[in-house]
C-alpha cells in the first residue's frame, strides 16, 4: 500500500479515512509516514485553507499557498502543476546535456506547446555547438538522420512528440468504447488550431502520410519514423552545398559536411567577401574539399602520389604475410615493398615495368601477384579516387 490519495467531503470525513489507514496500517505492521503527507482543502474548486488533521499520534500538515508535494513522482497542488513539471524537466534535461557532452566520451556515444518543444531541439543544438560537437552553419538535419543513413543519429524531440501525437490520435480514433468515440466527435467539432486530432492532421499532412487509421499500431511507427527520415533527407538534399554527397549517396551506392574553410566555403556558406573562389594551389578550379582531397593538378604529383602508395604498401605488406614472404616491418607504414620477393609459391612485384610482346602504354601495375602451381597472374590497380568518381573508377 503505497501513494494513497483519500477524498473526503469535508475535515471530519477525512479524520475518519485517516483514523482507518492508520489501524489498518498497524495491523499490518507498516509504518504511516506523516512526514510525508500533506493534505490540501477545496471548496468549488478554490484552495482553501482549514487546519491540518490531526491523526492518533501526530497530525497531517495542510499545504500553503504555492506549495506542492509529489504523487508518483510529479508535483502537485489542486492538480498537477504543468507549470512545475516543465522547470524540472527542463533542468532535468539541461543538467543531463551538460553531463553527457561535458564528458570525454566520444561523440557517437552522447547521443540523447509546439514551438517550446522545437526550443528542446534548438537548446540541445546550442549545447552541442558550445561543446565544439556541432558546427553552427552546419546541416541541422544531418544531426538527426540516423548513422547508418550519414546521420549523426541524434533525438530530435519534436518529431518524438509528433509520433506520439499521432499514435495517441490513432489509439482515441479506433477505440471501440462509445464514451471515447463519444470524445473524438466533440474533439472534431473544436476550432482547428485548439484539438488534438487538427493538430495531427497538420503533422500527418506535412508527413506525407495518407489513411493513418488502415495501418496497425507497430506499423503506423515504423511508417511515422520512416516519413519523418524521409523528411529530413529531402530537404538535405536540396541544400547546395550540405546536401550534394547526400544526393550522391542516394543515387549510387564520405566529411559531408563542407565546413572546413575553403573558399567555397567562406564564399557561399560563411558569405565572407573573398576576391576569388578558385583553389589557392592551382587557380583553375574551385577550392572545394573534393578537389582539395583529389581534384588538384599540384597535389597529385605529390600528395596524392604518396597517398596511393600508402595504401599499395598496405596491400603489399598484407599479401606477403598471406603468403608467409620476408617482410621488412610489421606495421605498414614502415613498411618498405621491394620491387621483387618470391618464395616457391608465389611471386610479387610492385611498381615493376612489364615487358609485353603487344605495346601496351600502362605496363607499370601497381602490384602483381604470380601465383605459380596455379599458373595465374593477379594485377592489383591501386585508386584513391572523390566520392562521387568511386564508380567510374570502378
Ligand atoms: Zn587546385
Amino acid at each position: 500500500m503505497d501513494d494513497i490519495k483519500l477524498f473526503a467531503r469535508d475535515d471530519n470525513g477525512l479524520r475518519t479515512l485517516v483514523d482507518h489507514v492508520e489501524r489498518f496500517s498497524d495491523d499490518i505492521g507498516m509504518q504511516f509516514g506523516y512526514q510525508k503527507c500533506a493534505k490540501l482543502s477545496a471548496r468549488r474548486g478554490k484552495l482553501i485553507w482549514t487546519g491540518p488533521v490531526p491523526t492518533l499520534e501526530s497530525e497531517i500538515n495542510e499545504l500553503d499557498y504555492g506549495q506542492t508535494y509529489r504523487y508518483l513522482g510529479f508535483p502537485e497542488a489542486g492538480g498537477i502543476d504543468h507549470a512545475c513539471n516543465k522547470s524540472i524537466i527542463t533542468a532535468e534535461l539541461h543538467r543531463h546535456l551538460k553531463l553527457v557532452w561535458g564528458s570525454l566520451l566520444c561523440g557517437q556515444f552522447k547521443v540523447k506547446t509546439k514551438a517550446e518543444i522545437a526550443q528542446f531541439d534548438v537548446t540541445v543544438r546550442k549545447t552541442l555547438t558550445a561543446a565544439k560537437s556541432h558546427h553552427p552553419r552546419s546541416a541541422i538535419e544531418r544531426l538527426y538522420l540516423p548513422r547508418k543513413l550519414g546521420g549523426r543519429g541524434l533525438l530530435n524531440i519534436e518529431h518524438l512528440y509528433h509520433r506520439r501525437l499521432i499514435l495517441l490520435s490513432h489509439h482515441l480514433q479506433s477505440s471501440r468504447d462509445d464514451l471515447v468515440q463519444a470524445c473524438c466527435e466533440l474533439m472534431m467539432q473544436f476550432p482547428p488550431r485548439k484539438s488534438l486530432l487538427s493538430k495531427v492532421d497538420d503533422v500527418v499532412s506535412s508527413l506525407l502520410l495518407t489513411d493513418v487509421l488502415n495501418y496497425e499500431v507497430g506499423q503506423l511507427k515504423t511508417a511515422v519514423i520512416a516519413a519523418q527520415r524521409k523528411k529530413l533527407q529531402s530537404v538535405l538534399c536540396d541544400k547546395p552545398l550540405h546536401g550534394k554527397f547526400f544526393t550522391f549517396i542516394q543515387s549510387s551506392t564520405i566529411d559531408a559536411d563542407q565546413v572546413l574553410c575553403t573558399r567555397v566555403y567562406q564564399a557561399k556558406i560563411m558569405h565572407t567577401p573573398i576576391q576569388s573562389i578558385l583553389c589557392r594551389l592551382c587557380q583553375e578550379q574551385e577550392e572545394t574539399i573534393q578537389h582539395i582531397l583529389s581534384g588538384c593538378p599540384v597535389l597529385a604529383p605529390t600528395s596524392y602520389l604518396r597517398r596511393h602508395n600508402m595504401v599499395g604498401r598496405v596491400l603489399h605488406l598484407h599479401l606477403s604475410k598471406s603468403f608467409k614472404l620476408p617482410i621488412s616491418a610489421k606495421c605498414w607504414y614502415d613498411h618498405q615493398p621491394l620491387p621483387v620477393v618470391e618464395n616457391e609459391i608465389v611471386k610479387v612485384l610492385w611498381d615493376f615495368g612489364l615487358y609485353t610482346d603487344v605495346h601496351v602504354s600502362s605496363n607499370r601495375p601497381d602490384i602483381v601477384l604470380f601465383l605459380k602451381k596455379e599458373e595465374r597472374i593477379i594485377f592489383f590497380e591501386v585508386a584513391c579516387p572523390a566520392d562521387i568518381n568511386v564508380l567510374t573508377k570502378e
